[in-house]
């Protein structure tokens, strides 16, 4: 292991070059390092000392290993306070990421020269902290309140580009260290020395009103608002005084833990994909409607070439117009000129009418509908068309692979890969291993899934999954409370208050309330014994053809694009109490909350039982991704591990006491609560 940083004296300047591989966090032996090395600088007697990263980073960042542990000398504010004071003039040379701790580095310095290539940012508020190192004292003196303010509070990462404008940095340059060795110094002063920025109180109002819209319910960007703010009257010293505390006591805090663990959880998920496997470059996707054409963009945008298969030629002009329209939308957005699009789309992609012309495929992808029937006919289809080597994949929300794969030569390459809409925008992808698929092809979806920067969790097959299963129960649940005395409206607000992005039914009238009633038909849900039916959203469908948004209504009336309150659905609701001979009564915010939320604990703590879900951890990943729960209250496993598993086992007991045809205590629960142990600990692998 070569040294973690690296010191050299040439004519009269010093170079420091931290080389903490991959990104040089600054670890413990960095700040070490980091020290010894500006001792050695001032034994030198050296007129410059010049600060650099080794390899793609400058510093991105504390080390996430440390995040939990008690922090060990020498600590970074005392760093980066003795790089602002010391003798000679320090000039950061960014050579990569400058994020976090590592932007408070080159924040203390006399100047800052980086590489076009270069993001500077201060991303704390994403993990339920505050920079505790100086960044928010020190960036609004250097680029003024309003564009600190932005930048910190929604944790923003910039390029070099917009860091020089904004006076960031000094200078760009290809070799930033030969530049910032060469550098004349700025006439202004180092941060230090700068005057407190002008107060701005327009600028933090507007701050606050983002951050109450954006981060809902989150305390960090708030804090981060209110010491930025404090920049302005508050001198240096005490400034910085205030800021430590505040990173001190959100570190332990339970949303900085949320945050730290869906963080760790995502990390993980991709780290899965480089576990071998082979390479893919060339796809085939069957069906080039909502999810095909996305899914075959999203391929495409990683290099692979995909032959998108329809069944006539209409179809296939189709699919055609859908993907040129994704491409048209990342040109208007600025994320693609129109001649990458152009080439792109005449390099990458080819469509097909039936499998006679198909080239050979890695990898081919059903996308088309939501039939047993013609899936199967599908995949005989490509059985007979592709390589027996091809993997075969089906998007399928609600079936069941085993049976989609019945007949397959070769079973063990299929598998499910349950995209989310829109494909080439949401991360989250359940990848299901069927009865038969082999672990070498679950490697190279997995690595496929991580090229394409999915968060990728693996489930077995069951109704629904990972995701739909749990909403599907959540929405029974909340179902129960609708007969039992509440009202939509109500359900929606509580559950946005606790954070969720939207309510449940909110959801269901964007996604179309006939979706879920064909489920429920399929599952046969009116006549299952053991379950408790509630009528309501079937009669709906039924009777009214309130079908949501695109029917002009659904659970809510619509004046124009805003949901109201439906007097026709709360007659529908209140009917259906009387028709079961129920009392209606009040519910609180709070109760609607705790039921909503253990339902999906207690949903979650089945899959685990059943090793449908590997950890509790991926089953946050599919809920923080895929169902809008709030990130930082890290899903709801992480949620009941906090809650403490005892208070939820009271909570099911006490509801199934009240209601057994809705509730049961799954048993890993109550052998959490019994032994002590944890759920990751107690789940069964598959
Ligand atoms: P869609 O109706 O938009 O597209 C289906 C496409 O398949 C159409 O273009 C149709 O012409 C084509 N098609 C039908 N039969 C075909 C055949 N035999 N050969 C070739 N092409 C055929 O549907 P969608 O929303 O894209 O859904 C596709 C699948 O993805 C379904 O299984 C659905 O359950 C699943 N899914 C959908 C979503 C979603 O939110 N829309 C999310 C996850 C999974």
């Amino acid at each position: 292991m070569t040294d973690p940083v690296r010191f050299t004296a040439q004519r009269g300047i010093a170079r420091i070059t931290i080389d903490n591989p991959p990104v040089n966090v600054t670890a413990q032996p960095v700040r070490a390092g980091l020290s010894a090395a500006l001792d050695a600088a001032l034994a030198a007697g050296v007129s410059r000392v010049v600060l650099t990263g080794a390899g793609r980073a400058f510093v991105a960042g504390a080390d996430a290993k440390e995040f939990d542990a008690a922090p060990v000398a020498p600590h970074l504010p005392d760093l980066v306070a003795r790089i602002a004071a010391f003798p000679v003039p320090v000039i950061a040379a960014i050579n990569g990421a400058a994020l976090g701790g590592g932007l408070e580095l080159a924040l203390a310095c006399a100047a800052r020269v980086a590489v076009p290539g270069a993001t500077l940012g201060l991303p704390e508020v994403t993990l339920g902290v505050v920079p505790g190192a100086g960044g928010t004292q020190r960036l609004p003196r250097l680029v003024g309140l309003a564009p600190a303010l932005s930048l910190i509070s929604e944790g923003r990462v910039i390029g070099a580009a917009e860091a020089l404008n904004l006076g960031l940095v000094d200078a760009l340059a290809d070799d930033p260290v030969t530049a910032a060795e060469a550098l004349a110094l700025p006439a202004r002063a180092a941060p230090d020395a700068l005057p407190a920025p002008a107060p701005d109180p327009a600028a933090v109002e507007a701050a606050r009103a983002q951050a109450a819209k954006r981060a809902k319910g989150q305390v960090a960007p708030g804090l981060a608002i209110d010491l930025v703010a404090a920049s302005a009257t508050l001198p240096l010293a005490e400034g910085l005084t205030c800021e430590r505390e505040t990173f001190l006591s959100l570190k332990t805090s339970d949303q900085a833990a949320a945050l730290r663990h869906v963080f760790f959880a995502e990390r993980a998920a991709l780290a899965r994909g480089r576990a071998g496997g082979a390479a893919i470059d060339t796809a085939a996707v069957v069906g080039g409607g909502t999810m095909g054409a996305a899914i075959a963009y999203a391929l495409a945008g990683v290099g692979v070439s995909v032959a998108l298969v329809e069944t006539d030629a209409a179809g296939a002009e189709r699919a055609r117009a859908n993907v040129a329209t994704l491409y048209a939308e990342a040109v208007a957005r600025g994320k693609s000129s129109p001649e990458a699009a152009e080439a792109a789309q005449a390099a990458r992609h080819s469509y097909h009418v039936g499998y006679a012309d198909l080239p050979p495929a890695q990898i081919a992808i059903e996308a088309v509908f939501e039939d047993l029937a013609v899936k199967k006919q599908v995949f005989a289809a490509l059985d007979a068309a592709l390589p027996e080597t091809t993997i075969l994949a089906t998007n399928t929300s609600y079936l069941n692979p085993d049976r989609i794969a019945e007949g397959l030569r070769n079973p063990g390459r299929f598998l499910g890969l349950h995209f989310f809409s829109p494909a080439h925008v949401m991360k989250l992808v359940e990848v299901i291993r069927t009865a038969t698929t082999t672990p070498e092809t679950l490697a190279t979806v997995l690595r496929l899934t991580a090229r394409l920067r999915k968060i990728a969790v693996p489930a077995g097959v069951c109704d629904g999954f990972i995701g739909n299963r749990i909403l599907t129960r959540y929405r029974q649940i909340c179902d129960v409370m609708l007969i039992e005395g509440a009202l939509p409206a109500q359900i929606d607000a509580a559950l946005r208050g606790f954070g969720m992005a939207m309510g449940p039914y909110e959801v269901q009238d964007l996604s179309g309330l006939d979706i879920a009633h064909a489920n429920r038909k399929r599952m046969g849900w009116k006549t299952k014994p053991g379950i408790r039916y509630i009528p309501i959203a079937d009669r709906i469908v039924e009777e009214t053809g309130r079908l949501g948004r695109k029917t002009g209504a659904g659970w809510y009336d619509y004046d124009g694009a805003k949901p109201v309150p439906s007097a026709a659905i709360n007659q529908i609701v209140t009917s259906e109490s009387s028709r079961a001979g129920i009392t209606r009564r009040p519910f609180t915010d709070t109760e609607i909350v705790s039921r909503a939320t253990t339902v999906m604990i207690e949903e979650g703590a089945r899959l685990l039982e059943e090793s449908i879900a590997e950890s509790p951890s991926d089953i946050d990943l599919v809920l923080v991704h895929g169902y809008g729960f709030p990130r930082w209250r890290g899903g709801p496993m992480h949620y009941a591990e906090r809650l403490g598993l005892p208070e939820i086992c009271a909570r099911i007991e006490a509801f199934a006491a009240a209601d057994p045809l809705s509730w049961a205590l799954p048993d890993i629960l109550r052998r959490a609560t019994e032994t002590g142990r944890s759920l990751s600990d107690l789940a069964r692998k598959p």
